[in-house]
C-alpha cells in the first residue's frame, strides 16, 4: 500500500506532528483510567491497548518518519509472538504483584512492617505514580545499559535490536529472559518500598503506551518532550547501527537517568534510520528463543564466523 503523502512543511502537518505524541499518550492513559475503574479492568485495558496500536499503525501509514520502513521485513509473526510471550509474563508478574505485598506483610510482620512506611501512601496517586516511574526507571536504566555492556545479557537483548525498521509491532520484540531481567530490576525496588497495587497498574500502563509510541514510525515533532520522555526520536538513536549513537539513551520511559549518568544523546538533526546489529539473529521464532543458549548461536549474534571443530581440522589435514 502506497503511503498518502502530506506536505511536511505545511502548518496543519506540523501542528499534527507536534500534537500526536501527547494526544495519543493522554487518550490511552484516560482509557486506562476508565478500564481500571470498570468491573473488567484487564479486558478493557487490553481493548485500549489494541485500539492504541491500531491508531498508531494508521498514522504510520499516513505520516511515516521513514517511508521505506512500511515495507514488510518478514518479522511480523515473530514480533507478535515475542510480544504475546512478554505480555503473558507481565500478566504473571501482575498476579505476583497482587499477592506479594500481602504475602510479604503476613510473613514478615511485625519485624519488617516499618519498611512500608518509606512509601508515601498518603500522597495523591499521581504523585505516587510519578515517584514509582522514577524509581522503576533507575532499575530499568541499569538493566538496559548492562544488556548492552555485558555479553551475558547482550545475547538476549540483541533480538530487540536485530530489526532493520522500527514500527509499532517491534515494541514487544524482546527475548523472554531480557524481559524478566528488566521486570526484576524495574519492579523489585517498588516491592521492597511497599508501593501499593495501583502504582504498579499506572506504571504498567504508562510503560506500555510510552513503549508503543517509542517504537512507532510516525513523523512526530516531540521537541521539549525529548527532554523528559523516551520519544521515538530519542529511541531511534538508541537503535542506530553506529555504536557511538546506539550506546546512548538507555531509558525506557523517562530520560532522567540518561541525563544524570551522561548517556543522553539528542543532537539537532534527524535521528538515525540506519538501524540494526552487525551480527545475525535466526529466522524462526523458536530458533530466536534458543539461539542465545548455544555457543554457536552467540557467535552468530556477535557476527563471528563459526568456530572450527576438531573434525573440520582433521578433514583439512587429510586434503
Ligand atoms: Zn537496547
Ligand atoms: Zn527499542
Amino acid at each position: 500500500m502506497q503511503a498518502f503523502r502530506f506536505n511536511r512543511e505545511s502548518v496543519p502537518y506540523r501542528a499534527l506532528s507536534a500534537s500526536l505524541w501527547p494526544l495519543i499518550f493522554a487518550a490511552s492513559m484516560t482509557g486506562s483510567h476508565f478500564a481500571f475503574e470498570s468491573g473488567h479492568p484487564i479486558f478493557w485495558f487490553n481493548v485500549v491497548y489494541l485500539a492504541t496500536i491500531a491508531v498508531i499503525a494508521l498514522f504510520e501509514r499516513i505520516m511515516p518518519y521513514e517511508p521505506s520502513w512500511l515495507e514488510p521485513d518478514g518479522e511480523t509473526f515473530n514480533n507478535v509472538a515475542h510480544t504475546l510471550v512478554t505480555k503473558g509474563l507481565t500478566q504473571i508478574a501482575a498476579a505476583v504483584t497482587t499477592s506479594f505485598p500481602m504475602l510479604f506483610a503476613t510473613v514478615a510482620q511485625p519485624a519488617l512492617q516499618h519498611s512500608y512506611s518509606f512509601w508515601p501512601s498518603e500522597a495523591p496517586m499521581f504523585v505516587q505514580a510519578v515517584l514509582g516511574l522514577v524509581i522503576a526507571e533507575f532499575g530499568l536504566y541499569f538493566a538496559h545499559r548492562l544488556s548492552h555492556e555485558r555479553l551475558l545479557l547482550w545475547r538476549f537483548h540483541a533480538l530487540h535490536h536485530s530489526v532493520e525498521r522500527l514500527w509499532v509491532l517491534n515494541t514487544g520484540r524482546f527475548h523472554f529472559v531480557d524481559s524478566l531481567i528488566k521486570m526484576l530490576l524495574g519492579q523489585l525496588p517498588l516491592y521492597l518500598l511497599g508501593a501499593p497495587l495501583p502504582v504498579f497498574l499506572w506504571l504498567g500502563a504508562a510503560s506500555v503506551f510510552i513503549g508503543l509510541l517509542t517504537h512507532c514510525n510516525i513523523d512526530m515533532r516531540t521537541g521539549l518532550l525529548d527532554r523528559i520522555f523516551t520519544t521515538p526520536c530519542i529511541h531511534r538513536w538508541h537503535h542506530s547501527r553506529d555504536l557511538r549513537e546506539g550506546n546512548t539513551n538507555y531509558c525506557e520511559n523517562i530520560v532522567i537517568w540518561d541525563q544524570v549518568f551522561g548517556t543522553y544523546h539528542n543532537p539537532a538533526r534527524p535521528s538515525s534510520t540506519d538501524i540494526g546489529i552487525s551480527g545475525t539473529i535466526d529466522r524462526s521464532f523458536f530458533d530466536q528463543i534458543i539461539q542465545p543458549f548455544s555457543k554457536a548461536g552467540v557467535r552468530r549474534i556477535l557476527g563471528k564466523p563459526p568456530r572450527k571443530t576438531s573434525r573440520d581440522e582433521s578433514e583439512r589435514q587429510e586434503t
